[in-house]
């Protein structure tokens, strides 16, 4: 008498779990659907949402701010002083290049999204675009190199630099050296304790002759 009891107590335990479900479900057919299908339907993003960064590497100065702004340190730059007689030109902001940018490399793998890099920039170049899909198989793919300097150029930067660094260092120790030999050439000062010479006689007032 007891198994028949269990045996449609488990009848009805089935039945009414599933009239429970399909309660929930009917009352779902009639509401307004929040999902899209992605990736056919996209939603539009808010203005400031933060995605992929993009740096316009001919607008850069090569003042490092982004890089010591950003928390997990995923901006690394290099940089080479021009020289006097290169004009890297100025930034569509009107600042004027004075480095060269060599590397300019954002691990994108590491950033968090903060946008700290963002807001220190003085001539506006580092900026979040609105790309979220970037996903790659490699993580080395995620490593963006912003930076147009091909090896060659890079090479005759810093020679331009080491020559034109070692004619200043000439021209400083021959300035130096001049001024040795002008200190030598000059008298010496008379010797501290020594006789001051004496003052020349005063000529006498021709009216008490
Ligand atoms: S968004 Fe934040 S974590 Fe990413 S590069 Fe900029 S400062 Fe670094
Ligand atoms: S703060 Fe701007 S200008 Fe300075 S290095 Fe970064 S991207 Fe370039």
């Amino acid at each position: 008498m007891r198994s028949v009891h269990l045996y449609f107590y488990n009848i009805w335990q089935a039945l009414s779990t599933i009239a429970i479900g399909m309660k929930v479900t009917f009352s779902h057919l009639f509401t307004p659907a929040v999902t899209v299908q992605y990736p056919d339907v996209r939603l539009k993003l808010p203005e400031r949402a933060r995605n992929r960064l993009y740096v316009n590497i001919d607008d850069c100065i090569g003042c490092d701010q982004c890089s010591l702004a950003c928390p997990v340190d995923c901006i690394s730059i290099e940089t080479i002083k021009a020289t006097a007689d290169q004009d890297l030109g100025v930034t569509s902001t009107g600042q004027k290049k004075r480095l060269h940018v060599p590397r300019f490399d954002i691990d994108i793998a590491k950033c968090c999204y903060c946008g700290l890099c963002v807001y220190p920039c003085p001539t506006e170049c580092i900026m979040m675009t609105d790309v979220y899909e970037f996903s790659e198989f490699d993580r080395h793919n995620l490593i963006y190199n912003f930076s147009r300097m091909v090896p060659a150029d890079v090479e005759e930067a810093k020679e331009k630099l080491k020559k034109a660094d070692e004619e200043a260092a000439a021209k400083k120790a021959a300035a130096a050296a001049a001024a040795a030999a002008a200190k030598a050439a000059a008298p010496p000062p008379p010797a501290a304790g020594s006789t001051p010479s004496p003052e020349p006689p005063k000529p006498e007032n021709p009216t008490q002759s």
